[in-house]
């Protein structure tokens, strides 16, 4: 059982099949919106026994996206590619990945590197 995100809602415990079958539709943006919701999700989706959500969510692409890097997990690869807050100043803005520093700078901060 999935458990639940407050007190105030003890009725929201799904089973995690349900869980697994609805993740399986999503997008890497959709689960890093999911995992900043609340805390409950949050540890259930950074915690490595999920990998395979993400996994999933990154192979929707057609063609799909490129194998998540050895040094980063999946959580933290999905952040770094479909993310647009820079990493820097946390702006939503236009920003771009820089894959040899494994972050998202806006063009501000990319000039103050
Ligand atoms: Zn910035």
């Amino acid at each position: 059982m999935f458990p639940s995100c407050c007190s105030c809602c003890p009725n929201t415990h799904i089973d995690f099949n349900c869980i697994f079958q609805i993740f399986g539709y999503l997008k890497p943006r959709d689960l890093l919106h999911l995992a900043r919701s609340n805390k409950a999700l949050r540890s259930f989706l950074m915690n490595r026994s999920s990998a395979f959500i993400w996994k999933k969510a990154r192979n929707s692409f057609e063609p799909p996206f490129p194998d998540c890097p050895p040094d980063l997990s999946e959580p933290s690869y999905a952040n770094l590619a479909f993310s647009h807050h820079c990493h820097r100043c946390l702006k939503f803005t236009n920003t771009r990945v820089l894959w040899q520093f494994r972050a998202r700078y806006c063009p501000s901060c990319t000039t103050l590197m």
